[in-house]
């Protein structure tokens, strides 16, 4: 199997290839942010935290 690689660390992308990995390819994921999430984000301050994004995932 071959090596892929994936572009960003949002959903979509983790979810590419964590079905890539267990199909057996090697994956390497390249994030262009300090973290993975993308949309799926968490600021915190002062003691309280905030979702940056989903609060009820719809996707399928
Ligand atoms: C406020 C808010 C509320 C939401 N609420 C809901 C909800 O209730 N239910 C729901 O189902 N959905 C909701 N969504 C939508 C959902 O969050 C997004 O559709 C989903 O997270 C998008 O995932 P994605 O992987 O496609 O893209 P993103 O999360 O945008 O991820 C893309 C990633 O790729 C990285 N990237 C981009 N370009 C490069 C590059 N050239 N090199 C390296 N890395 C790169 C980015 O830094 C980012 O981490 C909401 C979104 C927001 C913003």
């Amino acid at each position: 199997m071959g090596r892929i690689a994936v572009i960003g660390a949002g959903m979509g992308a983790m979810a590419a290839a964590a079905r890539l990995a267990v199909a057996g390819h090697r994956v390497v994921v390249y994030e262009r942010a300090q973290t993975y999430g993308g949309s799926v984000g968490r600021v915190e301050r002062d003691g309280f935290a905030f979702d940056t994004g989903p609060g009820l995932l719809t996707l399928p």
